[in-house]
């Protein structure tokens, strides 16, 4: 095919989301005087034109089917004007500028059975990964956990009661894109990959496979006179990264796969650097339809938290401050072989620093 001829690709991507901002913030875009927190669920930005936006914010399921986002739509199209916004952790945010149509939009979200909160010191609605839907690499369903996590923690998500805010991600496998909070619920695989050799040969690229081992555990071989791998199981920490490159290491299993929580993660800001979150707990049951026992430790967490930590000290500076072994003291979690950091790989600071280093 000559040049001339071939199709031009089409640039697909982010479009520049000006097009989509309420016209109050596009005039306003860079002029806000001040912002206030009037009740939980809203927010109200003041410009210095005078100009006001009153922001309300709204959990959603994440994975919304074509209902309820029709539903949420037309909120927006009679409630507020015509504008949504989603946050990164799934939230629904409208966009009114008049403090009159704060309240009927509060009653048609509550009135359709949304709920309205997740501002300032408050449980933010828990973020999770794609899952099932778009991933290949899944250990457990992060959305039914949440649904799971957040029918308990209503009241936290939607009162302003804790030192401060509080977030939590679940995470769909061990190795990738959860883990950004406060607290974190990730799968935790207890035993190494079981090997199906008969189909390595047909879809595995071996190198590729070898390669993504974090520990090189992984080793090419020949089985039953075909080309294949093999685990040393002595060097392997069960982390997953081999399935996804090679589904016939199989590691998911009902029992084996459990889940393990972690807190205390910080994005790095102007006053500090990140901190890394430590796991707590380890080897709880994946165990839909509620997993009742991770839900219980989260709210064990959460407790311990709301009363021991000062005002404005998230969970990180709260355990900082009373340290690690008064932690699992208040928690009544037990401290357990899980929680030793041996894996010789680990650099001692990883990237504490939002320095750039070469
Ligand atoms: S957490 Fe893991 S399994 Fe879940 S979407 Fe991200 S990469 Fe995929
Ligand atoms: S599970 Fe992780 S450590 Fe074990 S073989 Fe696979 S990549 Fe290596």
């Amino acid at each position: 095919m000559a040049l001339e001829d071939m199709r031009s690709p089409i640039e697909s991507g982010c479009p520049d989301g000006f097009q989509y901002m309420h016209p109050a913030m596009r005039k306003n875009f860079g002029q806000w005087k001040y912002h206030e927190h009037p009740r939980p669920g809203v927010l109200l930005h003041v410009a210095h034109s005078g100009d006001e936006i009153w922001t309300v914010k709204c959990a959603t399921q994440r994975i919304l089917d074509v209902f309820s986002l029709r539903t949420l739509m037309d909120i927006g199209d009679k409630f507020a004007d015509g504008y949504i916004r989603f946050t990164l952790r799934s939230n629904i945010e409208y966009m009114v500028t008049k403090e009159a149509q704060v309240e009927p939009l509060i009653k048609a979200i509550e009135d359709a059975g949304f709920m309205v909160g997740g501002t300032a010191n408050s449980v933010a609605m828990m973020s999770h990964t794609q899952g099932w839907l778009h991933c290949d690499i899944p250990g457990t369903d992060a959305s039914g956990v949440v649904k799971a996590m957040m029918d308990e923690l209503i009241d936290d998500f939607k009162e302003c009661n804790m030192p401060n805010r509080v977030h939590i991600t679940t995470s769909c496998c061990q190795i990738n894109c959860g883990g950004q909070g406060d607290i974190a619920i990730n799968v935790q695989h207890t035993k190494p990959p079981r090997i199906n050799h008969d189909l390595v040969a047909n879809v595995c690229e071996r190198p590729t496979v070898v390669a993504r081992c974090p520990v090189a555990a992984i080793r090419p071989a020949m089985v039953n006179g075909r080309p294949s791998l093999e685990v040393d199981e002595k060097k392997c920490i069960c982390c997953g990264a081999c399935f996804p490159p090679c589904p016939p290491m199989q590691i998911n299993d009902p029992e084996n796969s459990k889940l393990a929580i972690w807190v205390g993660g910080n994005h790095s800001n102007a006053r500090s650097k990140p901190s890394f979150q430590k796991l707590v707990a380890a080897g709880i049951p994946n165990n839909p339809p509620r997993w009742p026992e991770a839900t219980a430790i989260v709210k064990r967490i959460l407790k311990e938290y709301k009363e021991g930590a000062k005002d404005w000290e998230r969970i990180n500076d709260w355990i900082d401050r009373i340290g690690w072994p008064r932690f699992f003291e208040v928690t009544g979690l037990p401290f357990t072989k899980y929680h030793i950091d041996n894996w010789r790989g680990a650099r001692n600071s990883l990237n504490a620093s939002t320095h750039i280093r070469f």
